[in-house]
């Protein structure tokens, strides 16, 4: 029997106006970058003990940008912000799990009653 891992992986990943994500599954994703960077998991934006989010929407610049990426294993994007910031790993399953279109919307809502 085939082991069902729930991994996603991504097939492309584009910075174009925003963060695009074709992943194996054929489903896509876009993220505009003020969302992401609103987002970043890493330590300082977010306290590791307590998941309180330690950064401030209004500290980000709204015009914030995408400088460079490169992955981490297989398993993480790292984003290289146009405004220096560069710790956040965005794991492939939580920017799955981000995205903002209505199909996933609609799944983590089922998830979350049937829970
Ligand atoms: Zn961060
Ligand atoms: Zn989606």
């Amino acid at each position: 029997m085939a082991k069902k891992l729930k991994r996603r992986k991504p097939e492309t990943i584009l910075v174009r106006n925003d963060l695009y994500i074709l992943w194996k599954d054929g489903h896509e994703s876009n993220y505009p970058f003020f969302m992401l960077r609103d987002g970043c998991p890493c330590a300082s934006c977010v306290d590791e003990i307590t998941g309180e989010k330690r950064l401030k929407s209004s500290d980000i610049a709204p015009n914030i940008r995408i400088r460079g990426s490169d992955y981490v294993g297989n398993y993480a994007l790292r984003i290289n912000w146009s405004d220096g910031h560069n710790t956040g790993l965005y794991s492939f399953n939580f920017l799955r799990d981000l995205c903002p279109c209505s199909t996933c919307q609609s799944e983590q809502a089922d998830v979350a009653i049937s829970s």
